[in-house]
């Protein structure tokens, strides 16, 4: 029997994730006893205390199912935001609010508006609904080039994503960008703006959020508890809207999509500021290292934001390899961009080896 007879014709045109080897195979392949993992966005700091102290907590009482609307989560985001709980909708991880936006709003024959590079979940929620994907390159410094963008919106599109600071470019979005971009789309498109990383920035020319965007049901910001508040594993993240909008998606999210331990650590989370500010710091002082070295070295980087960076080695792919056989994780492959690697801010040791042996890479060349 052929299976593929049976799957939906989209599907077989889509390719599969392919994740990068783990810490435990790296390891084992090049037989290694530690590895540096800068692959992921990952908080090198790890988790707040406090969550896991919630966590720990929480642990006895996962017999029973979580609560199915994650009140408790939602008044704490809305608090944080200072927006209304009904304007929260919280996933399993963003992913999972991404792929609930592409199912409400998509139909075989819709578009959806990218930049690109970005992150790939939109394009894959968009592909998996038999809907098209229109990518907008941004410009040769990865600055958004917002003309491009509100120029490829037409009559079939229904979603418009943008990823502030972007992934994998760390080129953000400015709030004078983001207003043009309002400004110049038809109501009916839902602008959906992926805020994981805007958090560790602190340029006040960047977009954010404001409680006017949830006025209308036009604009969705999205958040994750995975980079800045190093609960990647958890998986856990939110979305802002007006409830009008998250009274549709709620009709078809998954009853508990969001666990017990999840919901619990990411609400203390949001309470440890000392640990956010730290994550912050360690950020900024990751960019100030990787920027001193990209200097020395001639090498072009991104004026960007966030926990991470691109770096332009040359042939990504073999540079990614050979640091690799040093025990140290970085990320390539994103389209367009296949001369360059990414690297996640880690601990002042982490990225001192990450320097030196990118150095010594570049230098067998
Ligand atoms: C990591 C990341 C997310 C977070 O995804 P989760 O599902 O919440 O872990 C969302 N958007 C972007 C751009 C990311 O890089």
């Amino acid at each position: 029997m052929n299976i593929e007879m049976t799957v939906r014709p989209g599907i077989s045109q889509i390719s599969p994730y392919v994740p990068g080897l783990t810490d435990d195979e790296l390891k084992e392949k090049y037989g290694l006893t530690q590895v540096v993992k800068l692959n992921a966005n990952e908080n090198a700091l790890g988790p707040s205390p406090l969550a896991i102290d919630a966590l720990v907590r929480e642990a006895s009482h996962v017999h029973h199912y979580p609560d199915g609307s994650s009140e408790m989560l939602r008044n704490a985001i809305a608090q944080f935001h200072g927006v209304d709980p009904n304007c929260v909708l919280a996933g399993n991880g963003s992913d999972n609010v991404i792929k609930l936006l592409a199912e409400t709003f998509l139909n075989p024959g819709d578009n959806i508006v990218t930049p690109n590079p970005t992150f790939s979940e939109y394009e894959l929620a968009a592909l998996v609904m038999d809907a098209q994907v229109k990518l907008v390159d941004l410009a040769d410094d990865f600055t958004y080039d917002v003309e491009s963008l509100v120029a490829a919106v037409d009559a079939k599109t229904k979603l418009l994503f943008i990823c502030s600071p972007n992934n994998p470019t760390s080129t953000i979005m400015t709030e004078e960008q983001f207003s043009y971009v309002l400004d110049n789309t038809p109501e009916n498109v839902v602008v959906v703006v992926d805020f994981a990383y805007n958090d560790f920035s602190t340029r006040q020319d960047r977009a954010q959020v404001r409680n006017s965007l949830f006025e209308s049901p036009r604009v969705v910001t999205l958040h994750t508890f995975s980079k800045l508040y190093g609960l990647a594993g958890l998986r856990v993240g939110y979305g802002l809207a007006h409830p009008d909008l998250w009274a549709y998606v709620n009709r078809i999210r998954e009853p508990f999509n969001v666990n017990r331990l999840a919901q619990r650590a990411a609400a203390v989370a949001l309470t440890d500021a000392a640990h956010r500010d730290a994550s912050i710091l360690l950020a900024a002082k990751g960019k100030a290292h990787y920027r001193r070295f990209a200097e020395q070295h001639g090498l072009f980087m991104p004026d960007g934001e966030g926990n991470f960076t691109l770096i332009r080695v040359g042939d990504g792919k073999a540079v990614t390899q050979a640091l690799m056989a040093r025990g140290v994780m970085v990320r390539h492959g994103f389209r367009g961009i296949l001369d360059c690697i990414r690297i996640t801010y880690g601990t002042d040791e982490e990225n001192e080896q990450c320097t030196t042996a990118l150095a010594a890479v570049l230098d067998r060349r």
